[in-house]
This record gives C-alpha cells, sequence and structure tokens, in this order.
C-alpha cells in the first residue's frame, strides 16, 4: 500500500527534485487502484507546464548487445563531463511474464546507480505493452518536472516495445552487434526504419575490424531507405563501453539532431503527433477494457468465439453481435 501525500505535496516536492517523492509519484501512475489514478492525473496535470524540457532517447537492441553497459558509460559520461541530471526508464514486455524486470535495472547499471545525478527506475509489470508504455510516458513527464534534463528509455529489441518507444521519444537509438546477422538480433526493416543513429557496440579488441565492416553494410543498407520526413541522416556509429570509446561521438549526433530539429521546428512537430498518439490510444485502450468488462460481452465471447471457429458465424458478424449487446 503506497502512503499517499496531498497533491500539493507531491508537485512541490517534485519541482524541488525530490527523488523518494518522485518516486511515489511514479507508484501512483503505475497503481491500478482507481484512487491512485485519479491522484496520479491531479498531480500530473499540475506539472505538466514543468515538463516537456528534456531530451528524451529511446535506446533498443537485442539482449546481449551491451545495452546496459552502454547506458553506463553513456549515462556516466553525461553526468561527469556534460553536467546533466539523468533519468533512466525501461519498457520491458517480457517483464510481465516472468513477474520480475529485466530492463532499468539497479544491478545491471551499478556504477550509474550510485550517482546522484541519475534516476534509474526498472520497468513496470503491466498487464499490456500499451499500459505500460503509458505509465512510461507519465514517468518521463514527472522527471522533467524533477529537473532531468536527459531520460533514456530502454526497451529491449524483440520487436514490439519499439514503436511503443519511438512514440515516447525525441532520438532513437538502436545498438547492434557485428557480425550477428539481422534475423539473430531480432531486426524488422520497420526498426531499422524508425532509428535516428545505429550503434555497432563492442567495436574493440578482435572485434573492431568486424564492427568496422558491419559500419559499412549499415550504410549501405541505409542508403536503400526513403530520406525520413526530418531529413536527418542517420549515422552509423562504433562504440565500445569497455573502452570507452565513441561515447562522446554518440552525444554530439545527438545534440547535433536536437539543435537541427529544434530549428526546423520538426522537434515540436513530432512531440504533437506523439501527444495525439497517446490521445487516441487511451480512448482505444479504456474503450477496449470497458468492452471486455461489460458483463453481456463477458457472459457472451465464449460462445461467439466457438460458434466462429465452428464456421455458424463469420468472424465480422459475430463482433458485431457482441458490440450490440455492450452498446445498444
Ligand atoms: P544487454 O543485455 O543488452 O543489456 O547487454 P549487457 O550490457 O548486459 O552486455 C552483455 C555482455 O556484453 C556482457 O558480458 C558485457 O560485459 C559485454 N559487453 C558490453 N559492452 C561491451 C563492450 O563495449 N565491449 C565488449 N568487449 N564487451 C561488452
Amino acid at each position: 500500500m503506497v502512503k499517499r501525500f496531498y497533491v500539493d505535496q507531491y508537485v512541490d516536492q517534485i519541482l524541488a527534485g525530490n527523488r523518494v517523492v518522485l518516486s511515489r509519484a511514479i507508484t501512483l501512475v503505475e497503481s491500478k487502484l482507481p484512487a491512485d489514478q485519479e491522484l496520479a492525473q491531479q498531480v500530473i496535470n499540475r506539472l505538466l507546464p514543468y515538463s516537456g524540457n528534456s531530451i528524451r532517447i529511446g535506446i533498443t537492441g537485442a539482449p546481449g548487445v551491451g545495452k546496459s553497459t552502454f547506458i553506463e558509460a553513456l549515462g556516466n559520461y553525461l553526468i561527469l563531463k556534460e553536467q546533466k541530471k539523468l533519468a533512466v526508464l525501461a519498457i520491458d514486455p517480457t517483464s510481465q511474464r516472468t513477474g520480475g524486470s529485466i530492463l532499468g535495472d539497479k544491478t545491471r547499471m551499478p556504477v550509474l546507480a550510485t550517482q546522484l545525478q541519475a534516476y534509474i527506475r526498472p520497468s513496470p509489470a503491466g498487464n499490456s505493452l500499451g499500459g505500460v508504455a503509458c505509465y512510461t510516458r507519465e514517468s518521463i513527464l514527472l522527471c522533467e518536472a524533477a529537473g532531468f534534463e536527459v531520460i533514456f528509455v530502454e526497451t529491449v529489441g524483440v520487436g514490439q516495445s519499439e514503436t511503443a518507444v519511438h512514440s515516447l521519444t525525441d532520438f532513437f537509438l538502436l545498438l547492434l552487434l557485428a557480425g550477428a546477422g539481422d534475423e539473430l538480433q531480432g531486426l524488422k526493416k520497420g526498426i531499422m526504419e524508425m532509428a535516428d543513429a545505429l550503434i555497432i557496440t563492442k567495436a574493440d579488441g578482435s572485434n573492431l575490424e568486424k564492427a568496422r565492416v558491419a559500419r559499412a553494410e549499415y550504410i549501405n543498407a541505409l542508403h536503400l531507405f526513403p530520406v525520413p520526413p526530418s531529413g536527418w541522416q542517420v549515422p552509423v556509429q562504433l562504440s565500445s563501453a569497455l573502452e570507452n570509446t565513441g561515447i562522446s561521438e554518440v552525444w554530439k549526433s545527438i545534440q547535433e539532431y536536437a539543435q537541427k530539429m529544434q530549428k526546423s521546428k520538426y522537434w515540436q512537430e513530432k512531440r504533437n503527433q506523439q501527444h495525439l498518439y497517446w490521445f487516441r490510444e487511451t480512448i482505444r485502450q479504456t474503450l477496449e477494457e470497458k468492452f471486455f468488462a461489460h458483463p453481456e460481452v463477458a457472459k457472451h465471447i465464449k460462445e461467439k468465439e466457438q460458434q466462429v471457429i465452428s464456421g455458424q458465424l463469420s468472424a465480422f458478424a459475430a463482433a458485431q453481435e457482441l458490440l450490440n449487446l455492450a452498446y445498444k
């Protein structure tokens, strides 16, 4: 049971950068209790004018590609060299299945976790990817109000959560292993198309040459894609988190992107599109939940499914009958 404060207390303490209260507010956001949800919405509404001032960076890649090591290296660089305040959030669609959280885990980023300028929040266990992404969206706003200037949203590259992360962030980093093959990395064409930078990880030791070859191949592959609406040319960069090479270059690319896109207004345009996406997505999710919770639907859904399977009813007709039960 979460101890609740008053709205004013949340707002004042979060604006003052109080991490304990920030954590409690995120817990409210993730709670399924209607009272917590209502309080969370009030807090978020009050903090909305103070949000939006960060660079939101999505980071994805197959398990083992080196995400946590990379986040640790880039994160420490940002804090120590660029004096930034950094929050690391995670979207982990697998955590609902295992009940545990894999991403955004403090033990995976041991140095970063001890930094006062860093805030690491593990992935919430949610019902659906959409639900988890929605919490993360609200957590981003809270972190921004608490003064975090750079936000990482990490996800595991398994092909479904990328779209959600893409719709939450300004810049999307795709981490790749040299020589692993696209299939092994769970890479779908769509994910490459979403990326704002490709990073070949573990470019060190005997792997360096392979990484250079991979870089050339990915540059060629990118030529086959249409120019993105932003006009941005996607860089393909090498990095070694172990040897700390290529890390500051990644940050340079992100900054260059931010400057160019803010100038061209694409930055705000993309965020506006994201707001609309989440507005519609929330309506869609709420309607869906309400529909399946409707007593008549719950009562008849199995029977309709059977009728569809046995060929008694077409999928369309069965769906229509259920919808009529709920919306008459
Ligand atoms: P994640 O599953 O994507 O988060 O990957 P991890 O960050 O846990 O890294 C997976 C493995 O790759 C670990 O054994 C790391 O030590 C290793 N690794 C990560 N980054 C590098 C790197 O830059 N160079 C080398 N040689 N190994 C790395």
